[in-house]
């Protein structure tokens, strides 16, 4: 597999890449300057929490996600769906589904938001996302059959709406201007709904595809994950939503995904849980190709070396394991941004890793 790219207004997005969760419009424990020192080049942002808080006006009128974080490269925003369907299962009265669309809040304190096809993507034009999603209405996978083909009725209906607002308001933007425009494939276990639902969202013509539900049950990929890249046209560009591990990545990776996002390398971080160990001889085969340090084990006290030898983040070039398990100790902060930027470091250096294979090329330094 070559390496490929996303144009998008704010450069190139280099593939297969992995974007880290800016949720809140912040990549929890890092200064937005430490991005590029840990190889990410995309950041993706919730559009549900945006809208909630602080509201898309005042993100708007802070200069869109970019200037409100300070943040010049290229953003993806997610539909708000997979958020609005949490509430819809969690707790009673968070969330309520009609034809129309969705409504939601995240406490019962809070008046109900609307995502609309319309609303959805005048809020992400709003947010100045540069890969921009067309509203979805997401189910877990053992939801009956009639609620899984009403999952696909609606998305397939909302995303031809979506299609037709955001066509509407961009007309006046040049091409290479306008934002890239994603679909979400759904249909739970169901085959036939993944086929039905990935053909209408080709009909409709998409820039690229994201794989919905829940991508990993039990610790491994569900099946559909490789299923729905292969209802999809070669070379489209999918995104694996929501994964993963690193093993997941790679896995996916296989399948043809070649854009991930996920909270875990950032929260494992805070735990005091790092990756290390890259296994490069892996990524043909379904080896492990990372290895955990648990800050919290004892080991770590008193180590003089780097958490990771191999790895050339802002931690592992500049401090030793032991001052990294004395931070977690005295619950210093540090630990949470030194943690986070390795953890995402790792991240960046198995999606390049990815790039040079199998020409065998290591990952590029990123400094
Ligand atoms: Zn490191």
């Amino acid at each position: 597999m070559s390496h490929s790219v996303l144009p998008t207004r704010r450069g190139d997005i280099s593939l297969p890449q992995f974007v880290p969760d800016a949720t809140r419009a912040v990549v929890r424990g890092l200064p937005t300057g430490a991005l590029p020192r840990t190889g990410v080049e995309t950041i993706l942002v919730s559009t549900a929490h945006l809208m909630s808080q602080p509201g898309t006006s005042v993100v708007r009128a802070l200069g869109g996600v970019h200037g409100f974080m300070g943040w010049t490269g290229p953003v993806i925003s997610d539909s708000g769906g997979f958020q609005a369907f949490s509430l819809l299962t969690g707790q009673k009265g968070l969330a309520t589904v009609s034809d129309a669309g969705l409504s939601y809040r995240f406490s019962p304190k809070q008046r109900f938001r609307d995502l609309t096809p319309k609303s959805c993507i005048e809020t992400q034009l709003h947010l100045g996302a540069d890969v921009v999603y067309c509203l979805d209405y997401c189910t877990h996978p053992l939801a009956p059959d009639a609620e899984q083909e009403k999952s696909v009725a609606l998305t397939i209906r909302w995303a031809a709406e979506c299609r037709a607002v955001f066509d509407r308001l961009v007309a006046d933007t040049p091409v290479e201007q306008r934002p890239k425009l994603f679909a979400v494939v759904q249909g739970g276990q169901r085959a036939d709904l993944r086929a039905r639902c990935a053909d209408a969202l080709v009909d409709l013509g998409f820039d690229g595809y994201g794989f919905g539900g829940y991508p990993v049950a039990a610790g491994q990929l569900v099946a559909e994950v490789e299923l729905t890249a292969r209802l999809l046209p070669p070379g489209s560009v999918l995104h694996g939503l929501g994964i993963g591990t690193p093993e997941s990545l790679v896995a996916a990776w296989r399948s043809g995904y070649t854009i991930f996002d996920c909270t875990l390398p950032t929260r494992n971080a805070r735990r005091g849980v790092l990756y290390t160990s890259m296994d490069t001889a892996n990524l043909d085969g379904d080896g492990r190709v990372s290895r955990i340090a648990r800050m919290s084990d004892e080991k770590w006290v008193r180590a003089p070396g780097p958490v990771d030898p191999d790895c050339d983040c802002e931690l592992c070039t500049g401090y030793s394991a032991g001052y990294l398990a004395h931070l977690f100790r005295v619950e210093d902060s540090l630990a949470h941004t030194l943690a986070s930027a390795h953890n995402l470091r790792f991240y960046t250096r198995l999606t390049a890793a990815l790039r040079g294979h199998p020409a065998g090329a290591l990952p590029r330094a990123v400094r």
